[in-house]
């Protein structure tokens, strides 16, 4: 792939150089959490030895800094997904807070009891859960659109579980135990044209894919920051202005109120809102340049990429005996979930660590969807920008290795 250096991209990367159980780590592990470039490790460092503060209302001029290093932050954000204003990005903790933000403010003062929230069979727990605890509290009614043995959704059913009942649709866009990717243009036309909004879970497909919530006009998008290379603790949601606007707070506290008495308390506006308490602030700014080294790389060249590995891998997987890919959708990111027959997945997991090789293994929140392919738990292989073909030839090789004993 020409101008893409995949030397100098690990370089970038201090953790991949280093050996594990004697062999040079390859990380395949990328599904579950990315490492940080020195980018990263040097914005959130620089922010503790020179900026740190608390954000907000006050005069000093680190306090000054950290805010303008917070807010810049929250506009990379903006820039990175396509969103029209930075007031539209609130901050938290990841994917699963901002899931189950959305499913209890939106959710609570939107769905109610017979109503119904429409989800897909290949959801990660984060995006099952919160509806279940709302359909719950309510009385709606959680539905779900089933995918074919390769594991993509069938459109045409989906779509017919579509009703005016329908409140919301929340679906991955690239899913995490299989890596399917979903037709999110074609799942959020149909959805509009019942008027019904869609919430994007882009947790796997942020790392991935280029992201643009005004082109897809996503209601509601949600990405968590560790997977992007970023921090742990920090992520954002992605909403439409009148639609955060017209949502309740979730958590009260600080930050997010303009005037408080004993009896009545008036908040802030987007995205302060939601925003309760003292944020991530050092974790946002890792986030920002985060975003900043994909953007250098380009996410075009990243998928480009990643797409060639994967399709290197699925050719070789096929070539190896006894081995059973989960998930052959056509269109799929950088995941291989695989089972090797005869061996439990956690022995096949520790025979690859023995060989420096970190892949995972088990349900990776994604229960429903594993069951849906008569498994309880596979071992997954998911690649980042930094993994070269030599990463999938010693995958490949060490799985050679297993299969003959
Ligand atoms: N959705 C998907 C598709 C995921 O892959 C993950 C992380 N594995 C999550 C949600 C949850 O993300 P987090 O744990 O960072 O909140």
């Amino acid at each position: 792939l020409s101008g893409y250096d995949i030397r100098q991209i690990k370089n970038d990367f201090p953790i991949l150089n280093q050996s594990v159980n004697g062999h040079k780590l390859v990380w395949l592990d990328n599904a579950a959490t990315t490492q940080k470039p020195r980018a990263v490790i040097d914005a959130t460092s620089r922010f503790y030895e020179r900026d740190n503060s608390n954000i907000h209302r006050a005069a000093h001029t680190l306090a000054a800094r950290a805010t303008d290093a917070f807010e810049g932050a929250r506009e990379k954000l903006q820039r990175f997904i396509g969103a029209h204003e930075a007031a539209e990005i609130v901050f938290v903790r990841g994917t699963t807070e901002a899931i189950n933000l959305v499913a209890q403010s939106y959710g609570r003062a939107n769905i109610g009891a017979g109503d119904e929230i429409l989800i897909t069979t290949i959801e990660h727990h984060a995006n099952i859960v919160p509806w279940q605890l709302l359909a719950k509290q309510t009385g709606a009614v959680l539905r779900v659109a089933p995918v074919n043995d390769k594991g993509e959704l069938l459109l045409e059913q989906f779509a017919a579980l579509l009703s005016g009942r329908t409140k919301i649709v929340a679906v991955t866009h690239v899913a995490n135990a299989l890596g399917t990717i979903n037709p999110i243009e074609q799942i959020i036309a149909l959805a509009h044209a019942y008027g019904v909004p869609v919430l994007v879970d882009a947790a796997q497909s942020s790392p991935h894919l280029p992201l643009n919530v005004a082109a897809l006009d996503a209601d509601f998008l949600v990405l968590s920051g560790h997977k992007v290379y970023g921090p742990t603790g920090i992520g954002i949601l992605y909403g439409k202005r009148e639609l955060l606007e017209a949502m309740p707070p979730w958590q009260g506290g600080g930050h997010m109120i303009r005037d408080v008495t004993f009896t009545h308390t008036e908040f802030q506006g987007l995205p302060e809102k939601f925003e309760a308490g003292t944020p991530d602030i050092a974790g946002a700014v890792g986030l920002g340049a985060a975003v900043d080294y994909l953007e250098q790389i380009g996410l075009p060249a990243i998928a480009a990429h990643e797409h060639a590995l994967l399709e290197y891998a699925t050719a070789e997987f096929e070539r190896l005996p006894d081995v059973r890919i989960i998930g052959t959708a056509a269109a799929k990111a950088s995941v291989l979930s695989f089972v090797v027959k005869g061996h439990d997945v956690t022995d096949v997991a520790k025979y690859l660590d023995s060989y420096g090789i970190a892949a995972r293994s088990g349900h990776h929140c994604a229960q429903p969807a594993l069951r849906r392919f008569g498994v309880e738990a596979t071992v997954r292989a998911s690649f980042g920008l930094y993994n070269s073909f030599e990463d999938v030839d010693t995958l490949v090789s060490t799985l050679r290795l297993l299969v003959r004993h």
